[in-house]
């Protein structure tokens, strides 16, 4: 049994290594490593409660201010929660995880799209930021300056597609399905997970761009609430997702 095993693992190394170059030889070379053990949910994906937040409200001034977190946490996201498991139960009791959902998210209703975004979205926000913010990895700035350009022109862009969301909702980086990353938005709690997005992809980094996020500090001035909450960004959960989204 050992040797077939490590027969058949070498096999598919061959495989991997013969069609390394041509893109064909790669989506053949991945699915067989996904027909392995491989898991198919990122481990610190957001479950179905709400968790505590991982810092204190204040603890992301001055750039967020602790009243904004305190709402924006025990009031916004707790709602988007609770009713996300009024509709769970009602329509999709045998969901575990939330990109099952998502993936087929145009056979349910508006209640359960917009709750279940919600959930995930912000329960992903909190651990996109950290107080202080955590630097780049290597490895992920040498990616994005490959496909993008510079980390200034991915901050640049993701600030236009922020500041360009008309009304409610959300500024993303993902990886698409041919591994490359993309910048843009979503209307109200979407997500890129979601079947019925216009972008699709796995997403490594969002920011919230609805008045109940910036307004009381901001005010209308969504770009200066942008620029503060780059200096918080938790560049090694980006990363982390980036590993997780490049296994898949
Ligand atoms: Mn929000």
């Amino acid at each position: 049994m050992q040797r077939r095993k490590f027969v058949s693992d070498s096999a598919k190394a061959t495989i991997c290594i013969l069609a390394a170059g041509s893109l064909l030889g790669q989506q053949s070379c991945s699915s067989s490593k996904q027909s392995s053990s491989r898991n198919r949910y990122y481990p610190q994906s957001p479950g179905l409660t709400q968790q505590p937040l991982p810092y204190n409200y204040k603890a992301l001034e001055p750039a967020i201010d602790a009243t904004t977190m305190e709402i924006h946490y025990s009031r916004h996201a707790a709602t988007y929660t609770k009713n996300m498991t009024e509709a769970l139960t009602a329509e999709a009791p045998g969901i575990t995880h939330l990109e099952d959902l998502f993936a087929s998210m145009s056979k349910y209703s508006a209640k359960l799209r917009n709750n279940a975004g919600g959930h995930y979205n912000h329960e992903s926000f909190w651990r996109w930021m950290t107080p202080g913010g955590k630097a780049m990895p290597a490895s992920l700035q040498t990616v994005i300056e490959q496909q993008l350009g510079s980390v200034s022109d991915l901050r640049n862009q993701l600030m236009a597609a922020a500041t360009g969301r008309f009304g409610s909702g959300w500024a993303w980086l993902v990886l698409d399905g041919q591994k490359k990353l993309q910048i843009g938005s979503t209307p109200n709690q979407d997500n890129p997970l979601m079947d019925l997005s216009e972008l699709k992809g796995y997403p490594l980094l969002g920011v919230d761009v609805w008045e109940h996020a910036y307004y009381l500090k901001y005010q209308n001035k969504r770009a200066d609430y942008l620029n503060a909450w780059w200096s918080l960004i938790n560049w090694e959960e980006v990363n982390a997702r980036y590993q997780f989204a490049m296994s898949l």
